[in-house]
């Protein structure tokens, strides 16, 4: 896609988002496919892409919103999502947010603590509502995925231990303006091994025996998201295996007569459809490498100096017999660094420097840092 789109790139301003919407669009629709097989219901994660072309193509595949933030709850309203289908997550929720969502009538508050579900209810009982909402759960299940996109293990501040689920029905009881309608998990980003999603369903299972146990019946089971895609060859593996991941759940996951199965889908959505795309600024000599001097850096994509993460890499224009390069930003922080050593064609300055697979957890992180501008996105 990015060579066929070579004059047009060069002639863009670097650095800059590119997103290839055709991707986006087979992407979106073999996950729909493939979830209806099961009757199951999406909601794409606002907060890996909120670019308005992007929601629009989301919205176009029928997908709901899956929100972390008031402003994110606003951004899918006022981008056509129906309230019928946002659900809000997050520990941290403020009473304006709250607040802004009980206006809207959302379907789902995600609810993370004991005490989110007092101020929730106190807020709901202000406004004469009744609050839809789903415990989250920490399963305390492995992801297996970098330490800082683990978030269901019982050291992590997401969701309420299995241990105080006792207390939280009873304290729900007492909560005339809140409505239990389901269960939610999310237990990590970038999973690549599918076990971790078996193992999901069984705890899911065991909690749904509890619940059933004490007389609940949940209509809503909410498995959010997760899936990984594949950063190291990004050709080969553009969509996600979808049916695999789909049929897992249909496999192990065990759903009760009327119940409605949800997932929060957003890396796998949309991260092969983004590239950064950057221009060589300078190329300086190191001891055992050569320094690639990028105009983009950490503030366009922060995931290797935040997370170590891994992303492709690929000079576009040039032909020329490989070398080495330590691939680098231009922000004043040692850890502005896409990739130590890596092999790239003989690199000069000017040359357009492609990072894959940027379309997720990208321009939603660009900061300002240094007062940089910020950079633009293009779609083709
Ligand atoms: C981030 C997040 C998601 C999406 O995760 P991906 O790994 O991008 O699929 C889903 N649900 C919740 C609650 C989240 O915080």
């Amino acid at each position: 896609m990015l060579k066929d789109n070579l004059q047009e790139l060069q002639q863009q301003e670097t650095p800059f988002y590119v997103y290839d919407l055709n991707l986006l669009r087979q992407t979106l629709q073999l996950a729909a496919t493939e979830a209806a097989k099961y009757n199951y219901h999406v909601h794409y994660a606002l907060k890996a892409n909120a670019n308005a072309p992007i929601l629009a193509e989301v919205l176009k595949a029928g997908f709901g919103a899956d929100c972390v933030s008031g402003n994110e709850v606003k951004r899918a309203i006022e981008s056509g999502f129906t309230p019928g289908n946002v659900v809000f997550a997050g520990v941290g929720k403020s009473d304006a947010e709250i607040n802004y969502a009980l206006d809207q009538d959302i379907f789902c508050f995600n609810c993370e603590s004991s005490h989110e579900l007092e101020v929730l209810n106190e807020l709901a009982a202000a406004k004469g509502k009744k609050a839809r909402i789903a415990l989250r759960i920490n399963p305390n299940v492995n992801a297996n995925t970098h330490k800082y996109i683990t978030t269901g293990l019982e050291e992590n501040k997401f969701g309420i231990n299995a241990w105080e689920l006792e207390s939280v029905l009873q304290q729900l009881s007492q909560l005339k303006n809140i409505q239990l309608i389901g269960i939610h998990f999310h237990i990590g980003s970038q999973i690549t091994d599918l076990t971790v999603f078996k193992n999901l369903c069984t705890r899911v299972n065991e909690f749904q025996e509890w619940f059933v146990a004490h007389n609940i019946t949940l209509e809503h089971i909410n498995v959010g998201g997760g899936l990984g895609v594949d950063y190291y060859t990004p050709d080969a593996n553009l969509i996600p295996d979808f049916a695999a991941y789909f049929g897992l759940f249909s496999q192990f996951l065990e759903v009760r007569p009327g119940q409605q199965v949800h997932f929060e889908l957003g890396r796998s959505l949309v991260a092969q459809c983004g590239t950064l795309i950057s221009k060589v600024l300078y190329i300086k000599k190191g001891i055992t490498t050569n320094f690639a001097i990028l105009d983009a850096g950490m503030t366009e994509l922060i995931r290797p100096a935040l997370y170590q993460s891994y992303h492709e890499i690929e000079n576009l224009t040039s032909q020329k017999p490989e070398e080495k390069y330590d691939v680098v930003g231009p922000i004043c922080e040692s850890s502005d660094c896409f990739r130590k050593a890596v092999i790239l064609p003989e690199t000069s300055r000017g040359d357009l420097i492609a990072i894959r697979t940027a379309g997720a957890y990208g321009e939603v992180m660009a900061s300002a840092y240094n007062l940089r501008d910020k950079a633009t996105a293009i779609y083709v």
